[in-house]
């Protein structure tokens, strides 16, 4: 008999994988952690019952969080990442020549350590010699950072548990201050379909610290919706006007995906208000 793991979005929709076998399924101190390996999108990292990420559409997600902010600032040195356990966003940081310091606070261990495990090509750049690894709270972190940081990327999870803090102007402007002068911060902020309120009040506080906010956005399959939304707020350097020339090695971003990236369909421009 055929196994499919649902994720149900809403009370009236979800979406479906086949899945070939549950590799882990444990409850952490902080979420029930589930790694099943699916016919369809690889190994796929589920947390408290939503997608986190597959082997097949990672790369959209950890390239389009960090390339964006990264090739927007003229020279990022140091930069933090808030949650991202699995690595992904390590992984892209440190394409960057110019990067000589990547920390990752991330708050649940057995994720960074399952992710090893099972999601190799995502987390594989973990134990890079640049990486500090901090297994701990990002909203203390960030509390306790000063000037620190020329790029902050918040890889969290949604506003559940102990990720709800990480949605608040208290934290934006936590960011605001362990920014350098010239800092950029890029934070996830959901669907339009399913959280349009959220997105609405994520652009709203960071625009009351942020002199620059923009939202952008990327096509994820396996997250609700498939179109996915992400704020970024700056100091000085405009997205939409700075930029270096964006050669590396990616699959989904490019210059051109950059620029097109801030153009929004009506109704989700429209959020932004
Ligand atoms: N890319 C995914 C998405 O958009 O759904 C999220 C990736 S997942 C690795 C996010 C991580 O944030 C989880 O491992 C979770 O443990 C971590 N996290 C949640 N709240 C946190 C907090 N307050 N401080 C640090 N990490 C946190």
């Amino acid at each position: 008999m055929d196994l499919w793991y649902t994720e149900k979005q809403t009370d009236s929709f979800g979406i479906t994988a086949k899945v070939k076998r549950t590799l882990a399924t444990e409850q952490t101190d902080f979420q029930k952690l589930d790694m099943i390996e699916t016919a369809e999108w690889g190994n796929m990292l589920v947390l408290d019952g939503m997608v986190m990420t597959t082997e097949k559409d990672e790369f959209v997600y950890h390239e389009m969080i960090s390339h964006v902010p990264l090739f927007t600032h003229p020279n990022p040195r140091h930069v933090l990442v808030v949650g991202g356990g699995d690595g992904g966003v390590i992984r892209e940081v440190l394409k960057h020549p110019s990067v000589e310091q990547a920390v990752l606070v991330e708050i649940d261990g057995r994720v960074i350590e399952e992710s090893k495990k099972y999601l190799p090509s995502i987390a594989g750049q973990l134990d890079d010699p640049r990486v500090e690894v901090k297994v701990g709270d990002g909203f203390m972190h960030i509390a306790e950072s000063e000037n620190a940081y020329d790029v902050i990327l918040v890889d969290s999870t949604e506003p559940v548990g102990p990720a709800v803090n990480l949605f608040t102007k208290g934290f934006y402007a936590g960011i605001s201050k362990a920014l350098k002068e010239d800092g950029i911060f890029v934070a996830q902020s959901d669907n339009p379909w399913f959280k349009a309120e959220l997105i609405e009040q994520v652009i709203k506080d960071v625009k009351e610290i942020f002199p620059i906010t923009r939202l952008y956005t990327a096509n994820i399959p396996t997250y609700p919706s498939g179109l996915w939304t992400f704020t970024l707020g700056s100091k000085k350097h405009d997205p939409l006007q700075q930029q270096r020339s964006a050669e590396l090695d990616s699959k989904y971003y490019t210059e051109a995906i950059h620029k097109a990236s801030f153009a929004l369909p009506k109704f989700v421009d429209d959020l932004t208000k």
